[in-house]
Order: C-alpha cells, then structure tokens, then sequence
C-alpha cells in the first residue's frame, strides 16, 4: 500500500544550499475554510494565488505535507522551459503548439515577475537549454523536436560533437540542438520566492498532510494528523498523490526520478569543462539523463526511475556516479555532495488530469515530468474554471483539454506495474546509449 503524501527518505540538496527559513505551523483542529488546496507546488501555489484574486473575500487554505523548498517543486532539476516540452511538440498541428507556447510564455513570465518582486536572491536566468544524441533513437527525437521549433519559427543553433565538447566539456553526445527559450533555475528557491508573493490572506500549513478526503453533504473534509478542514471547494494539486487519495486511480502513476550534485569543483576542473559556465542539456531520449553545469561552478546529474517507490541510496548513488562519469570520464572517482529523489506524476499519454472531477472537487495532478510552468498555467486555470462554475461573471479559460489532452486508462494494479516494467526495459534497450 503506498502512502497518502511523499515521505522522501533523502533530503534535498537545492534546499539544504539555501539559508533556513521560518517554517508555517502544521494545521491543528478543526476548520472551516471557502476552499482547501492540497499541494504546494507551483499548481497549487499559482491556484491558491487566481483564486484570491478572483474571491478576495474568500477563505483560501493550502496544505503540503513538506516544507516549502524541501518538497517536491523544490527537487526538480530547474529547468523552466518557455515553450512546449518535447513530449508536447507537434509539428504536425503547429496551430494547437503555438497556443501551448504562448500560455506557457506568460505562465512563465509570471514567476519571473513573482521572482523579481519576492526582493530574495534566487538563481534564474535565461541560459536556454541544450538538446543531445549520443544515438540513433536520440538522434530521431531530436530530428522531431528541430521540427517543431522550425515549424513554430523559433531560434535554434544545430552543434556537432566537436562543438559540444567545446562548449560543454563532454565528448558523449553526437549531435545537438541549443534553443534560447528556457530559464535555469535553483528550483527551491524560485519555489520559496513565490510562495512569499502570495497575498497575506492566503492560508498556507506546512508538515500537513493530507491523509484522507471523504465527501459530508455538498461539503469536503480533508483529515490530516491533527486536524481536519470542511470546504465546500476542494483543489488537488498533489501531483502523483491525488491517486493515492482516491482521485484519478484510473489515469494517474507515480513514479521516482533521482538527481546527484557535485560539490563546487576546483577551478581547475572547471576550466576544462568548456566556454558556456552556466548551462543545462535535456536526454533526446525520454528515458536518458538530464545535465547541468551550476553558475557556482558544480554539476547535476538526473536519471533513473523507478515505480511507486524510491529505490535504495546505494543504488540511486551507484547509477548518477555511472552516468556522470560517462560523460566526463576525468571526473572519474567524484562524488556527489548531495542526492536526492522526487516522485512525478505521469499518465499514459502524457496528458494532466485536470477539471472538475465531482461535484466542488477540483484537480491538476499529473505533471509527466515537466510541470512547473505549466503547472503554473493549469493551476491558475483551474481556480478559473472553478470560479466560473459558482458565478455568472465569466472568465475566458484556455481550452486545456484541446491543447495538453485528456489522460488515458490505464489497466489497474498487478498489471499496470507489469505494463510499466516491461515498456521501461524496452525503452531502456532502444535507448541504451543515451543512459
Ligand atoms: C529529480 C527531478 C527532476 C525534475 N526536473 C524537472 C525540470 O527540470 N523541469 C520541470 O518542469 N519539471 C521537472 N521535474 C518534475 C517536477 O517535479 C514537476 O514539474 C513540478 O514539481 C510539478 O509541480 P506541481 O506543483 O504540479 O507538483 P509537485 O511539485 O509535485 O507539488 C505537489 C505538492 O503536493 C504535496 N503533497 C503531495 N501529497 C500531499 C498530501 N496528501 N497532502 C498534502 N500535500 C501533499 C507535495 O509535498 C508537493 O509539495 C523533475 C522532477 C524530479 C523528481
């Protein structure tokens, strides 16, 4: 049986880098609020904020079961993409992408607005984003994405191997596709700037889980350890979680993903590393690993997943150490400073769970691996739909199910986790050279 709310059993590294931070008591009693968000994260933060602005009078409580910057928003590997995630991009319905592209766009110009305004010293910055083969499976997504981006007439610069190397210091990819439109970020401290822009009658609990919803009249409840909120909206913003709470079992997984950072390397090693000093370098190939060279001068390995449950440190050690030390064979014998893992929600295509899913009960879950600017969109878009529903003032809402789709079934436990062994292990074989 899988818990309610994640309970990682390794802290996280962005965070432990940042000063401590006055933490919110945990809810205590019982209470009664207008709505109750769980979750957060950049959804539920960006929820909670239309909401208020959309029913200033109301009473808006957000519970997360971590601490803001130690949960899961702030473990991602911090990169804030403008436009459509490759998963997205069609280049062969380019109108439903340039849509996606520009929502995304404003969704992100409102955290860097959250980010300026917050005054906080937060490590975001336009550094784009580089896209890599190291095969024939990566090079053909990679053909795909370069499709996309020509057809939505964005910039891109096409590198070889020898101008990777020079760049980034690694002679592991063949080919590669920089494209400008992308923030790189230190994704605990962004997370902590926009949780400090919410306007001051915003509720927010931290260390309260949400362990049980349950439906009293036209009213939610929502227990958690030491106390329970009665609603009469109730918002999951809980990624992976919203299944574990009953909501969505049909459409919606969780699984892990782990990320390895190195300690601040010696200027030495760093010079070696190539011209760009601020970059980071997405898998072509969907199961491959992610890069990041840090401003303060460390690198980031993310790879590796594993279903519904983390796997064990030595083994989350192990695979980072393997897969950085591939890319850079003279970091051969560096450790990593800190490790971690994170849980994200996926569905079977792809498409986030989203809309009103009973009467008052409201979901974004789901963010298949590349949520914080979208979620920031679909969260914001949420509280509109739920606010359209209760007035007659009308907001107009972007079409989300025509744009990022409507999840698909998927088959129910034993067999779902076969399904997912099994499409794992082939992926993982076609994309072998790409680990
Ligand atoms: C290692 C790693 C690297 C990643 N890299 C990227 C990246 O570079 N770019 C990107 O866009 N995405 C990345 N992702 C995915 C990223 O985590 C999501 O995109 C993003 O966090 C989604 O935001 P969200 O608010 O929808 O959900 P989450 O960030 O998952 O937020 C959900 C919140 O709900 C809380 N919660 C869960 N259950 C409960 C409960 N029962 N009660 C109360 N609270 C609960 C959690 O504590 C959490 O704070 C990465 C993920 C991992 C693990």
């Amino acid at each position: 049986m899988t818990n309610s709310y994640p309970n990682y059993q390794l802290t996280n590294g962005w965070n432990a880098l940042l000063p401590e931070r006055e933490v919110q008591p945990a809810l205590q009693g019982n209470q009664m609020a207008d709505v109750v968000i769980v979750g957060a994260g950049f959804t539920g933060l960006a929820c909670a904020r239309r909401w208020q602005q959309l029913s200033p009078q109301a009473r808006v409580v957000v519970i997360d079961a971590s601490e803001i910057g130690e949960g899961n928003p702030g473990r991602n590997s911090g990169f804030l993409l403008e436009v459509a995630l490759a998963e997205d991009a069609n280049p062969h319905n380019m109108q439903r992408m340039l849509e996606c592209n520009r929502l995304t766009e404003q969704a992100m110009q409102s955290i860097v607005a959250d980010v300026k305004a917050s005054g906080q010293s937060v490590d975001l910055v336009r550094a784009g984003t580089y896209r890599a083969a190291a095969s024939e499976a990566g090079l053909k997504s990679l053909q795909n994405y370069k499709q996309f981006l020509e057809g939505a007439g964005l910039p891109y610069r096409e590198l070889d191997q020898a101008q990777i190397q020079a760049e980034l210091g690694t002679g592991f990819y063949q080919s590669g596709l920089y494209s400008p439109h992308c923030y790189l970020a230190q994704p605990a401290s962004v997370i902590r700037a926009i949780h400090s822009q919410l306007p001051g009658s915003v509720e927010v609990y931290e260390n309260t889980p949400a362990t049980k919803i349950s439906k009293a009249g036209s009213r939610w409840l929502v227990n958690t350890p030491e106390g329970e909120l009665s609603c009469s909206k109730l918002v999951l913003a809980n990624n992976s979680y919203t299944k574990d709470l009953g909501v969505a079992r049909s459409r919606l997984s969780g699984v892990y993903t782990y990320a390895g950072l190195t300690p601040r390397l010696d200027s030495a090693v760093l010079d070696a590393l190539g011209s760009n000093h601020n970059w980071g370098l997405l898998p072509a190939h969907r199961l491959g690993s992610t890069l990041r060279r840090t401003a303060d001068g460390r690198l980031l390995v993310r790879s590796m997943h594993s279903y519904e449950k983390e796997d064990s440190p030595q083994k989350i050690r192990q695979g980072l150490q393997d897969r950085l030390w591939r890319r850079f064979p003279e970091l051969c014998g560096q450790d990593f400073e800190h490790m971690w893992g994170g849980s994200v929600g996926i569905t079977y295509n792809g498409a986030p769970v989203w809309g009103e899913q009973d009467n008052g009960l409201y979901v974004s879950s789901g963010c298949n691996g590349g949520g914080t600017v979208k979620g920031t969109l679909l969260g914001s878009a949420l509280a509109d739909l739920a606010h359209n529903d209760a007035t007659e003032k009308q907001t107009a809402i972007p079409d989300i199910a025509s744009l990022f789709g409507t999840p698909s079934w998927m088959p129910p436990e034993p067999l779902r986790k076969i399904g997912f062994h099994l499409s794992a292990a082939l992926e993982s074989w076609q994309g072998r050279q790409e680990r």
